[in-house]
């Protein structure tokens, strides 16, 4: 959408009249935009550097960031009638809370525009004869030729919502070599019943990625657990490293349970407890003092071997020490990632190196062009990937209008 609008705009500026077809497999486009950020869609961040994406080249992703920032993100959506409000973590929402304030903006632009939208149209076949495109579905039901095409059929990620991979194969069908993918931003999984009967509860934890013992990333957000695994921000962010990982590089996820604390901290208020009150219960201590919820700390104390019932005053150093490790370093069992039903993006993806960065124009092949999560390029949490979406829209659009003669 925000490339078929850059495209349409750039055409009245250039005052050459050009169509703009917009095809979506699906009756109802922008699915994930309804979904997106709970239901209110995260458009933006207050910040965003390369180094919040993985995939391809971060001086591609500069690049781009540069052409379109999340500024002129807000300046294009306050354009179309959507007010963006920061919230304290540094994402951008829509001020009416409401993702479809987002997209009923997008398609109303599109159709302010002169955008032709055909719905429920699959391509599955895009060819190029003597300067012309043809495109077609697999019924043969549609076609239709064009001097230029923006491929942003986005990756593998939720396929009932229209992103199934066909993009991946029309753009392999001009030589583009796909890197391989993988769900990212998906919940893990795990066997370890404890952590499963507390589907439902949330906390604040950090999250370290280590590759043989190395420490290679880590995520403090907030995270859940399911009746399947671990979800929240924090493990979602952290999936992408888990799926991408070789079991040869001893691949292991180690949650800090009390992030805003420190093992000493933490062995220093309990002395200081001792001195107060022999008789307060350890359980007591850090569901009120640490603020861990309730089943949570019936599970860390019995992992740790502390019976329920046990005071500071009887707890020896032992199991301190033992209560200390599992809370600052548990070594979460993961037996893999949920995958594409639940990833909310593909990482891997269309070969960075074979489109150019000041265009999103392929380097194979003249007039096509590439834009969206298509391409190498997945984003953390926090609205990176829609300003990955909204940046390289902008500059496809505005580039492919821009090479018609
Ligand atoms: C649950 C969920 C929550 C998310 N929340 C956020 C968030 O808050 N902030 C954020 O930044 N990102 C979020 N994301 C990620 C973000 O939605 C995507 O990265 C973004 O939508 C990618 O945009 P895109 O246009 O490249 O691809 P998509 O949004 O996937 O759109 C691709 C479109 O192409 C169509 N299509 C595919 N193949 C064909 C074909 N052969 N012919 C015709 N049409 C085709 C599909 O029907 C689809 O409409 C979320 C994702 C999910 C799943």
């Amino acid at each position: 959408m925000t490339a078929a609008i850059t495209a349409a705009h750039q055409a009245q500026i250039n005052a050459k009249p050009a169509q703009i077809v917009l095809l979506d497999t699906r009756e109802k486009i922008g699915a994930k935009i309804l979904m997106s950020g709970g239901t209110r869609c995260n458009v933006t961040n207050r910040e965003v550097k390369p180094s919040d994406f993985g995939g391809g080249s971060s001086h591609f992703i500069r690049h781009i960031l540069k052409a379109f920032s999340p500024e002129a993100t807000i300046e294009f959506f306050k354009k179309i009638g959507v007010e963006l409000v920061l919230e304290p973590s540094g994402k951008f929402f829509p001020k009416t809370n409401s993702a479809q304030t987002v997209l009923d903006a997008l398609l109303h632009e599109t159709k302010q525009l002169g955008v032709s939208l055909k719905t429920g149209v699959r391509v599955t076949k895009l060819t190029k004869e003597n300067n012309l495109f043809y495109l077609e579905n697999a019924d043969h039901t549609f076609n239709l030729s064009s001097h230029a095409v923006i491929l942003t059929t986005g990756g593998l990620s939720y396929p009932a919502t229209g992103s199934d991979g066909t993009g991946y194969s029309l753009a392999k069908g001009f030589g583009h070599t796909l890197i391989a993918t993988y769900p990212a931003l998906t919940p893990l999984l795990t066997g370890e019943r404890d952590w499963q009967r507390l589907s439902g509860i949330a906390l604040e934890v950090a999250l370290s990625f280590f590759k043989n013992d190395k420490k290679i990333r880590e995520y403090q957000d907030s995270f859940l657990f399911t009746h399947f695994g671990f979800s929240g921000p924090a493990a979602l962010d952290i999936s992408r490293h888990w799926a991408a990982s070789d079991p040869k590089d001893k691949p292991q996820i180690v949650a800090n349970f009390l992030p805003g604390q420190s093992a000493l901290s933490v062995k220093e208020h309990f002395q200081i407890i001792q001195t107060k009150n022999q008789n307060r219960l350890i359980r007591n201590i850090l569901t009120e003092d640490l603020k861990l919820p309730g089943r949570f700390v019936e599970v860390i104390l019995r992992k740790a071997k502390i019976k329920p019932d046990q005071t500071i005053g009887k707890c020896p150093n032992e199991e301190r020490q033992v209560l200390s490790r599992l809370l600052f370093h548990y070594p979460l069992e993961v037996r893999g990632v949920y995958g594409y039903q639940k990833a909310e993006v593909t990482a891997g993806g269309i070969d960075l190196s074979e489109v150019k960065f000041q265009t999103m124009a392929s380097k194979l092949t003249d007039g096509l062009y590439f834009a969206g999560e298509i391409l190498d390029v997945d984003g953390r949490i926090g609205g990176f990937n829609f300003q990955w979406a909204w940046s390289t829209g902008t500059v496809a659009g505005r580039s492919a209008v821009n090479s018609l003669k």
